[in-house]
């Protein structure tokens, strides 16, 4: 179809626009090309009929993919402000870099001697990591921020198994505004995960913390800044507390966007660290991936790290170690995510040592001044954060009955993504807003303007609100629904298979 859709129709895929015979290029046979298939593949593997392809011609395909981006909001269109799970601009210069044909159409079983560009590529990576961590050794292998957390809290489980003491240290503690994902995965490595209270700051409570330790902690997890946005500023106490029962420090440092180049986790005491290349090291994310959550860690940690780990040879060459026998095992096929690796490392490399420093200045800026614009509209529970400012919608709803969903909703009528919501769960009525280093004083005005008009719509046509968006191409969905009866798969019309 081209043009907009007419009323009541809906977009077809690009499976009820194929034609039989349409296609978008047309090769002619040369005499040196090959003959029927068959001669090359073993006909046992030959599928008996022509796989089911859309037939279309190049430009409807240019514009069918072009549609469907627009009726989603993605950070290349807007402002998206999703505080912890940062949606930086990704530069595209990354995009360049990763689709080179020497990386793209590398096979993972390509010998080491042939593939020394990649390793070189995985090693210095690494090298970059462990210095904004300040740490002594990384693996790159985890292919998300919860497989990365899963793997530090696996590598803490084989440090306290070492020692001993693997079967009585059966506690993680982690605070109030903590992301779901740290007490899960400790939970699913077997441990007892425990919440500790956050003082009213919004930071941990060193009397309850205090009181929590004994000699059955395997290990805190925390974030600094934490999901509050608030620098944890006891770090170093609560590190000494935590050390001096035995128990190890986890850092979640899924978003280091306030950190990196400013302050180190190892500084901070920190045993281990994940990071979320695909938040902090602009990868696209989103939609289930793909990410890297590397795992950065203190000489003590590392004899159990994840194989095969890149190493560098004395000649200067690079090559795979498999040979460490108390390693945790393996965590992904191959060597993890090597396109997101690839992102990561042009977007350190092009920044250098100053620009991640100058990046994080910058994320820290823009929220100061974003937050300066909305704290007289929307309430602050814990006050201004570092890269991101956690608001609440609590007055607004007794005031209008107007909730933070519907004000998220209406954004998108603005042309602006929401930020997160509902989380922390520390805080009623959530908005979690995080405008990361690149939008321009410009946007974030215009996005507190949006929000500000909101706020007053809320008090004078509440209703507008309450019934946004009125401007996508779908209105307002039964997330409920859409979350526990999920079906994301198209099926031939009249395909008894789905
Ligand atoms: C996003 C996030 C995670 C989880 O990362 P995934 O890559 O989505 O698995 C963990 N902790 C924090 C603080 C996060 O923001």
């Amino acid at each position: 179809m081209a043009g907009f859709p007419l009323k009541g129709e809906t977009t077809p895929t690009i499976f009820e626009k194929s034609v039989a015979g349409r296609r978008g290029t047309r090769m002619t046979r040369s005499d040196a090309s090959p003959g029927p298939l068959s001669d090359l593949i073993p006909t046992r593997h030959l599928r008996g009929e022509p796989a089911r392809l859309p037939e279309v011609p190049e430009n409807e395909v240019v514009r069918h993919y072009t549609e469907l981006s627009l009726k989603n909001h993605h950070v290349d269109r807007a402002l998206y402000p999703l505080g912890s799970c940062t949606m930086k601009y990704n530069p595209k210069v990354n995009e360049a870099t990763c689709r080179l044909p020497g990386f793209a159409g590398l096979h993972p079983f390509t010998p080491q001697a042939s593939a020394q560009g990649a390793l070189k590529l995985m090693f210095e990576l690494a090298e970059m990591l462990k210095e904004v961590a300040g740490m002594d050794e990384v693996t790159l292998q985890p292919a998300a921020g919860a497989q990365g957390e899963m793997t530090g809290v696996l590598l803490m489980r084989a440090y306290h198994d070492a020692h001993g003491e693997g079967s009585t240290r059966r506690r993680i503690l982690f605070p109030e505004s903590a992301h779901g994902t740290n007490p899960a995965t400790a939970a699913m490595a077997g441990f007892d995960a425990e919440e500790i209270p956050s003082d009213e700051t919004g930071r941990v409570d060193l009397e309850a913390l205090r009181e929590n330790l004994d000699e059955a902690v395997a290990g805190l997890m925390l974030t600094n800044p934490n999901t509050l946005g608030v620098f944890e500023s006891d770090i170093a106490e609560i590190s000494r507390l935590v050390h001096e029962v035995g128990g190890l420090m986890y850092m979640d440092g899924a978003n280091l966007n306030a950190l990196m180049g400013v302050t180190r986790p190892g500084d901070m005491g920190y045993d281990v660290v994940h990071f979320n290349l695909h938040k902090t090291f602009s990868t696209p994310h989103g939609g289930g991936g793909p990410g890297a959550g590397p795992v950065a860690v203190k000489k003590h940690l590392a004899p159990y790290l994840p194989v095969p780990k890149v190493f560098r040879r004395e000649d200067g060459s690079y090559g795979l170690d498999w040979d460490r026998p108390e390693s945790v095992g393996k965590l992904h096929g191959f060597y993890g995510n090597f396109g997101v690796m690839v992102r990561a490392y042009t977007y350190m490399r092009m920044l250098g040592a100053t620009g991640i420093r100058e990046t994080a200045e910058a994320a820290v800026l823009n929220n100061a001044y974003l937050t300066a614009l909305l704290k007289e509209d929307f309430d602050l529970p814990y006050g201004r954060g570092m890269h991101e400012s956690v608001f609440s919608g609590s007055s607004l709803k007794k005031r209008t009955d107007i909730k933070t969903m519907d004000v998220a909703k209406r954004l998108l009528d603005y042309g602006f993504h929401a930020p997160t919501v509902y989380f922390p769960l520390n805080v009623p009525e959530a908005l979690m807003t995080e405008p990361t280093e690149t939008e321009t004083k410009q946007e974030l005005e215009r996005y507190a303007a949006a929000m500000k008009a909101i706020a007053r719509e809320a008090e004078t046509d509440p209703e507008l609100v309450a019934t946004a968006p009125h401007t996508t191409p779908v209105r307002r969905l039964d997330e409920g629904r859409a979350a526990r009866q999920l079906d994301l798969k198209w099926s031939f019309s009249g395909d008894a298979e789905d």
